[in-house]
């Protein structure tokens, strides 16, 4: 890097891209680390539902003692909700947290770029899309790397953090400090479809819904088996409910194309409840049917 490049700032302001579990989320740890935070969402009804979970995590959090008594309101008022990009225009960091869809985060960093400090960071939440592909469709591949975080992002300790082709030093050392100041631990992984943990956890899931498909076992047989076989703290189908199975299947297609390897094709039956609209705990209905309690297997 030249002497005439502008270093990163210290982190003040981030901004956060998508108001969904993840975006939400994220929103809600950097605000309670005392963070200055603009939430955008492309749809004002996924903005107020985001609040509204922030909300009622931080009055869970007080409840439980977690979170001192009267924070809450103190927090939510360092989230900035918008519609407009114009709003990150102070921002030091930028970390899209938006569906899971390449050609949906290609043309928010295209919206997002105009806008922005020329120091300003760019992180993406993505679970298994290419940072370097990402980063190259910026002007700023040098400052652009992947802040992976993990669901529920409140109660989740780890940040995957991966390192684009050209990403550079200064960007890596600004966000492993921002994954500090937030509490996290960080695990490096390198930039290949689905990095590690999607690499080895998505695959799995899948493997489970195949076992279902060909009738090897039922959804709570398998749940069972992995919880108390395998010491898994959930089950593969309540962990893909609480994921979102469109976000499974696009993990599963970005590492069957990816590595262009059959072992990582996804299994019909995920890609039909995808096309059903079952997408898990987000839309009520998913491997389990969250209109009763406890939820009910559907298979
Ligand atoms: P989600 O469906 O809960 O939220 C996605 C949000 O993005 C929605 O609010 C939607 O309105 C918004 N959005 C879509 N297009 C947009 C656009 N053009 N501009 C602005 N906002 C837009 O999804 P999620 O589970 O929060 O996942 C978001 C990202 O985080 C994905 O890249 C996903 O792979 C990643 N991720 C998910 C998990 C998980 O367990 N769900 C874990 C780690 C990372």
């Amino acid at each position: 890097m030249s002497d005439a490049q502008p270093s990163p700032p210290a982190i003040a302001t981030v901004g956060v891209i998508g108001a969904g579990q993840m975006g939400g989320g994220i929103a809600q740890v950097c605000a309670q680390s005392g963070l200055s935070v603009v939430l955008l969402d492309a749809r004002q009804d996924a903005i107020d539902k985001g609040l509204s979970v922030i909300g009622r995590n931080l009055d869970r959090q007080i409840e439980k003692g977690q979170a001192a008594p009267g924070t809450r309101d103190e927090i939510l008022g360092r989230i900035r909700a918008t519609t407009d990009y114009a709003a990150f225009a102070e921002a030091d960091l930028v970390i899209e947290a938006a569906t899971e869809r390449e050609e949906i985060k290609h043309s928010i960093f295209a919206t997002l770029v105009p806008h922005l400090h020329p120091a300003a960071l760019l992180a993406s939440n993505t679970s298994s899309i290419s940072i370097t592909r990402l980063a190259a469709g910026t002007d700023r591949p040098a400052k652009f790397i992947g802040m992976h975080f993990m669901n529920p992002v409140p109660v989740m300790k780890l940040v995957e953090i991966i390192r684009g082709i050209a990403t550079d030093d200064a960007t890596y050392d600004a966000v492993q400090g921002l994954a500090a100041r937030l509490g996290k631990t960080t695990a490096v992984a390198e930039d290949f479809p689905g990095f590690v943990v999607n690499r080895v956890l998505i695959p799995m899931i899948n493997e489970a819904v195949f076992a279902v498909h060909e009738q090897v076992g039922t959804v709570q047989a398998i749940d069972t088996g992995m919880k108390l076989g395998a010491n898994h703290p959930m089950g593969p189908f309540e962990l893909a409910d609480l994921i979102g199975l469109d976000t499974c299947l696009s993990i599963m297609q970005v590492l069957h194309g990816g590595m262009a390897d059959s072992k990582y094709r996804p299994c019909p039956l995920l890609v039909k409840y995808v096309e059903a609209g079952w997408l898990g705990r987000k839309t009520g209905r998913g491997f389990y049917d969250y209109s009763v309690k406890p939820p009910r297997p559907t298979r």
